[in-house]
């Protein structure tokens, strides 16, 4: 035991380890993400068809697939200092408690207010956005995670910030609405009368509780009709991942510190961005065919993008007002069954991820949510964290691949991704303690319904 723990449980960087530049793994693809097309002529998106929506620095980073490194702008470094490094910590009570031969380290993202990733991108994106001199940003948020860090990072640079919530967790999750507000945000629940596609939307599905689909729809409108505003994205874009490839850097960092080479990475898939953020620098090894390590895409089996979804061009959003990427999905009409974790109800992918998958570089995952909260439930009782639904996927197949190991002997490295905590999700884990909750699937023929609704393009 005492040789094993030669490792610390907390693997910390000093402040002068952590990264000042991001990694773009698109640079070390071979087969590039394919580019956003307008859904209009269905011609890649120019910078210049994108600046109605987009910051101007944004749009480069989204539009550049060869640069490899970006600076971390300084303004940007010294606010992660606030929070970072996230602890990277070898989970010793976890191993002894499944008896498993396993190590298992963990990326915990929880530590700070808004408790999740989501703050990595957000900061930048507002940074970019004061750069620019734009008065706002307009967003959508479903499960509320994404609007409160950018609620933080607007406050920060004394953004104005206009958030659409889809409509059931406003209702359901009147706290982090609060908090968004307590950080300066207007908060409107989606779809809303406040937009011609919120309206379009009610008046076709009265009582509609909304998606994020739907909300990202009105955001767009607000932000291109609004003087001085921008649409910003939590997840799925490439500018996203780049950023939170900011995960990764400080991992790959404090294993190699330590001579630690992980053979496993699995992250939670919602749009893409922590598992795209994490697995960044380590898929630019094995793209490079300088190392070798297995990804593992962990998804709800009720929105199962990337295991039963369509590698194909499709809308991101529900009024089809953005551009359309090629990702796998499942239509931008599927509504999927209601589940507890939010952040991973999304109809699409993230193009990279989507590419990597597609060209054999990452496997992918779909768990049902009682499975879910059982290993959320167990990792909280010897961690000591309570973790956020969406990050209990990751949990999940980490616990299972773990238990493999107690099978066979191996003792392979497990580095998984805890994107965030789960203090604003108790009515889901309520739901799990009195058995109420429910694994629902759905069907090929509920499947279908959302294929129908991806357009037949031929490219
Ligand atoms: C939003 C969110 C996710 C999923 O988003 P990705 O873009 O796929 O990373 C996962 N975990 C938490 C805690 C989130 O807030």
């Amino acid at each position: 035991m005492s040789a094993k723990k030669a490792i610390p449980y907390k693997i910390y960087l000093e402040e002068s380890e952590l990264p000042k530049t991001w990694y773009n793994v698109r640079a070390d693809m071979k087969n590039k993400p394919a580019p956003l097309l307008n859904p209009g002529t269905l011609q890649p998106m120019t910078a210049e068809d994108l600046a109605p929506v987009f910051c101007e620095e944004l749009i480069r980073q989204e539009l550049d697939n060869d640069t490899r490194e970006y600076p971390i702008p300084q303004a940007i470094q010294d606010f992660y200092k606030m929070y970072r490094p996230s602890p990277l910590v070898r989970a010793y009570c976890l191993e002894e408690k499944l008896q498993t031969p396993a190590k298992i380290y963990y990326k915990f993202e929880g530590n700070n207010t808004s408790g999740s990733h989501k703050l990595n991108s957000a900061i930048a994106q507002a940074y970019y956005a004061k750069q620019q001199g734009l008065k706002g940003v307009t967003t959508e948020t479903g499960a509320g995670q994404w609007g409160t860090a950018l609620s933080m990072a607007c406050s920060y640079f004394d953004l104005d910030c206009k958030v659409y919530m889809v409509k059931v967790s406003y209702e359901q999750k009147p706290f982090r609405r609060e908090v968004m507000r307590t950080y300066g945000a207007s908060v409107v629940p989606s779809p809303s009368d406040t937009t011609q596609v919120g309206r379009r939307i009610l008046e076709q599905f009265p009582g509609t509780t909304g998606s994020l689909g739907c909300a990202i729809s009105e955001a767009v409108e607000v932000a291109v009709s609004n003087p001085g505003y921008r649409y910003v994205l939590g997840s799925v874009l490439n500018q996203v991942l780049l950023h939170q490839s900011v995960i990764g850097v400080e991992a790959k960092t404090a294993m190699d510190k330590y001579g630690i080479k992980p053979d496993m990475i699995i992250g939670c898939a919602g749009g893409g961005s922590n598992l795209g953020g994490l697995i960044a620098p380590f898929m630019g090894e094995k793209l490079r065919g300088e190392a070798d390590y297995q990804f593992i895409a962990v998804e709800p089996a009720s929105c199962p993008s990337l295991t039963r979804g369509k590698f194909a061009y499709d809308f991101c959003d529900t009024g089809m007002v953005c551009p359309m990427a090629k990702m796998y999905t499942l239509g931008s009409g599927f509504i999927p069954a209601p589940n507890h974790a939010g952040g991973l109800r999304y109809h699409g992918m993230s193009s990279i991820l989507s590419q990597l998958y597609h060209d054999g570089y990452m496997e992918a995952r779909a768990v049902e949510q009682t499975k879910v909260f059982e290993a959320a439930e167990q990792f909280a009782r010897v961690e000591g964290i309570l973790p956020a639904p969406e990050s209990s996927h990751a949990i999940r197949v980490a616990i299972d691949e773990a238990l493999k190991c107690k099978e066979t002997g191996e003792a392979k490295t497990i580095l998984f991704g805890l994107t965030g905590t789960g203090y604003f999700d108790m009515v889901a884990y309520e739901k799990y303690h009195d058995g109420l909750m429910s694994d629902y699937i759905p069907t090929d023929a509920d499947l279908e319904k959302g294929f129908a609704g991806i357009p037949k393009i031929d490219l």
